[in-house]
């Protein structure tokens, strides 16, 4: 989930991570900067005799919290717009959005980051117009927003598939209860079509490009590593602590555009 400040996320829970809730602290932290590079790390048998380097502990111990978790090694991302509003006087927004996604969207530099955690590559596949209308009210249940994408997914030619990451662009006006209630400007599900699973993301909106773009690139990392939101690639204490959380709303530039930054273990920081 995307948060509107990163100030909880810095703080929250630094110093207790290490080796927590059962998993082996990670042995690459001996060695942050060794680039993965870890194969003489562990051969400690024969400098015995040396003190050994004080491990440098990280402040967060992000692993896949089940081997048989779902990932989304390759996302194909979508675009899908709620209401009209995207149509006509906000057309240069949405045509600004799609240029920025089909720019950095397949540019292996963006999705060259999320290696560590498995992920090869990814694209940008294109947009759909999700609903005509606002919603049944200004306040968007779960339910409100996985009906529009059944009815939507109904009606189109091809089904939806488990590679693909649907981001929905909310507009002005219009919010996420669940963000809402959780001071989130976005967030990212799974639900259930036709006994598959369809991962999703859910956008609010906001007129700061910038920061939009940094909560669509957020909600693609977690969606990709973490596209059950409990199994995958995260910290293990729960709550805020997926990939994109420890870095939320902190930029930098694929080319053009600005994407968020994402946490990496092996560097232990991010990037
Ligand atoms: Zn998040």
């Amino acid at each position: 989930m995307t948060k509107p400040s990163d100030e909880a996320a810095a703080t929250a829970d630094c110093t207790q991570r290490e080796g927590s809730q059962g998993h082996p602290a990670d042995p690459r932290l001996d060695a942050p900067h060794s680039g993965g590079v870890s194969a003489t790390i562990y051969d400690v048998g024969n400098v015995a005799h040396k003190p050994r380097a004080t491990p440098a502990a990280c402040i967060h111990n992000v692993q896949r919290q089940s081997s048989s978790s779902p990932l989304i090694t390759n996302p194909k991302v979508v675009l899908l717009w709620w209401s009209t509003y995207f149509w006509d006087r906000h057309r240069t927004e949405r045509d600004f959005y799609k240029a920025a996604l089909s720019a950095f969207g397949n540019d292996p530099a963006f999705w060259n980051r999320l290696s560590e955690y498995g992920v090869t590559g990814g694209s940008y596949v294109g947009t759909i117009d999700l609903t005509r209308f606002g919603g049944p009210s200004a306040s968007l249940s779960e339910q409100d927003i996985t009906d529009a994408l059944t009815f939507r997914f109904n009606n189109l030619t091809t089904p939806p598939d488990q590679d693909t990451i649907y981001a929905i662009m909310l507009p002005d006006g219009l919010s996420s209860a669940y963000d809402t209630m959780n001071s989130f400007i976005g967030h990212h599900q799974v639900y259930q079509y036709n006994g598959k699973p369809v991962y999703y993301a859910v956008v609010e909106y906001s007129s700061n490009t910038t920061q939009t773009l940094s909560v669509i690139t957020h909600e693609i990392y977690e969606a990709a590593t973490d596209p059950d939101g409990s199994t995958g690639y995260r910290d293990a204490s729960g709550g805020e602590d997926e990939v994109g959380d420890f870095c939320n709303l902190q930029t930098m530039m694929i080319g053009m555009y600005p994407v968020q930054k994402v946490w990496s273990q092996k560097d232990c920081g991010c990037k």
